[in-house]
């Protein structure tokens, strides 16, 4: 018999709380809502975060895994109470009837908000507490972007957050996750947490890790984790600022098996957060500024313009119009638009198929407050169920549904239009139809950070573009009501911070 039963599970969600749209448990079937030996079927072999969980457990004859619920959407929208409460079921209940466990593995987000809870997160782990013994070894996988509830380390101390942005080690989170499981079981380690959170709200656009204060402040994480031997994990979590809760903001997570340095650590870091944090503030060109950049631009590979506002991974609807509008106007020579969300559009290309001419509007169908819907005549190129895997390096082998997509071209412009909102982040989103992005000159596309992962050596430019949108890097726009106060840059205030530890 196996000595250890180790079950593993995945929820996972970016909740924008200004978005028109709710995220229903339908959002989740369309992305993944997997039970049983489904999910090893559907991430063995893949790079993330399960998909380490998996490779590290399969190394050891002694571990038996128990596959419980994996349940992911694409950020959007609030959740909705009936979706948690599907997922909640589903998953405590597998938790109940899987028999005895020795350890859970769960990959979570940390910026996930549901209807009646502002962070599902800790209610989850509580309720998985509470189903198993209390001492039950937990390890979850967490995102940068996470607004991390204190209550979080008082239920498990084992939180391994991403340190790279776009998201380029979810695989080796997950596979140091289960591999300081295996660490505990086997020889019985104690482990502690301490998490401080700063009174800042952080504008995402500048937290790439590859440049920058996100990169210095995560190369300095790391130089700890690897010199200090009571250092497990340290993790700078920037935060999600499009989530209006009271766990809002930026703060570190250490992790490692003497309280002390581990308090010292949290400390230290705060300080540098705090040092830190205007160089996260980031001026950007208007939508008129950006376009005359674009129709002058000569370069041997593309610029791309970031229509940044309307991210779909930032909790963008996909369907802004303020960018490709002018755009539009512009009629800019060989250029290329994507992905436009627009089920109406893509439908009526559907039925008149490639080779046809049809009248659309595109876009603003979620809503007109960033932009009215524009008419035009296009010529539909060609048409797809919108399948494809992606390449990477960002969630590499995953399969890919855009329900839906086709191409058509409109005046010197190419556009691509999906059936469900999502980034461009992977060229074999536009491949896969045809499109080859590193033959235009002009790239629009409803992307943040996360495409540098893939483009990054496709483009000569980015251009980050200030359109009006749900994920606007400007934060004084949004109508904050719930999120603490005072709290910078919103408020001006002296260096605090909040240390919650584990035990
Ligand atoms: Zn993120």
């Amino acid at each position: 018999m196996k000595k250890y039963r180790i079950g593993v599970a995945f929820f996972y969600h970016e909740s924008h709380t200004f978005s028109p749209s709710k995220t229903t448990i339908s959002d989740f079937e369309k992305e993944a809502y997997l039970k049983g030996n489904d999910i090893l079927e559907h991430y063995q072999g893949t790079k993330t975060e399960v998909g380490g969980f998996i490779d590290v457990l399969n190394q050891h004859d002694q571990v038996e895994i128990i596959p419980l619920v994996c349940a992911a959407a694409i950020p959007s929208g609030t959740v909705t109470d009936e979706a948690y409460q599907d997922i909640r079921h589903q998953l405590i209940g597998t938790i109940e009837q899987s028999g005895e466990l020795d350890a859970i593995l769960i990959a979570l987000h940390g910026a996930m908000v549901v209807e009646s809870i502002s962070d599902p997160e800790t209610a989850m782990l509580k309720e998985i507490r509470q189903a198993v013994r209390n001492d039950l070894p937990i390890a979850t996988t967490l995102d940068l972007h996470g607004n991390i509830g204190a209550e979080m380390v008082k239920l498990t101390p084992l939180h391994f957050g991403f340190k790279t942005y776009p998201h380029v080690d979810m695989y080796e989170q997950g596979y140091k996750a289960a591999e300081t499981i295996m660490e505990l079981l086997i020889n019985q380690t104690t482990y502690y947490a301490s998490l401080a959170k700063l009174p800042v709200l952080l504008p995402s656009i500048n937290m790439r890790t590859a440049e920058g204060p996100m990169r210095e402040l995560t190369e300095k994480a790391k130089s700890i984790e690897e010199s200090d031997i009571n250092i497990s994990a340290v993790t700078i979590f920037g935060g999600f600022p499009y989530s209006d809760i009271p766990e809002a903001g930026t703060s570190a997570l250490i992790v490692g098996t003497n309280q002390r340095v581990v308090d010292r650590v949290a400390e230290e870091f705060t300080q540098y957060i705090w040092e830190y944090k205007e160089k996260f503030i980031y001026h950007l060109p208007t939508i008129d500024e950006a376009v005359q950049e674009a129709i002058s631009f000569r370069g041997k590979k593309p610029i791309v313009l970031a229509d940044i506002s309307d991210n779909p991974l930032s909790g963008g609807t996909g369907d802004t119009t303020g960018l490709l509008s002018k755009m539009v106007d512009a009629n800019i020579d060989n250029s290329l638009f994507g992905a436009l969300y627009d089920e109406e559009s893509l439908q009526i290309c559907q039925e008149n198929g490639a080779g046809s001419t049809v009248q659309l509007s595109l876009g603003g169908k979620w809503s007109s407050e960033f932009g009215e819907p524009i008419g035009v005549k296009a010529e539909v190129i060609h048409v797809t169920t919108g399948k494809f895997r992606n390449k990477g390096p960002m969630n590499t082998g995953v399969l890919v549904n855009t329900n839906g997509a086709t191409h058509i071209r409109v005046g010197n412009m190419d556009i691509l239009i999906t059936g469900r909102a999502l980034s461009a982040n992977d060229p074999e989103l536009f491949r896969h139809i045809g499109i080859e992005p590193t033959e235009k000159n002009v790239i629009a596309m409803k992307v943040k950070n996360h495409f540098r992962s893939s483009f990054e050596d496709l483009m000569e430019r980015v251009l980050y573009v200030d359109a009006p949108g749900l994920a606007s890097n400007d934060l004084t726009v949004f109508d904050f009501r719930h999120i603490p106060r005072p709290i910078w840059p919103l408020d001006n205030i002296d260096y605090d911070f909040e240390l919650t530890r584990s035990k």
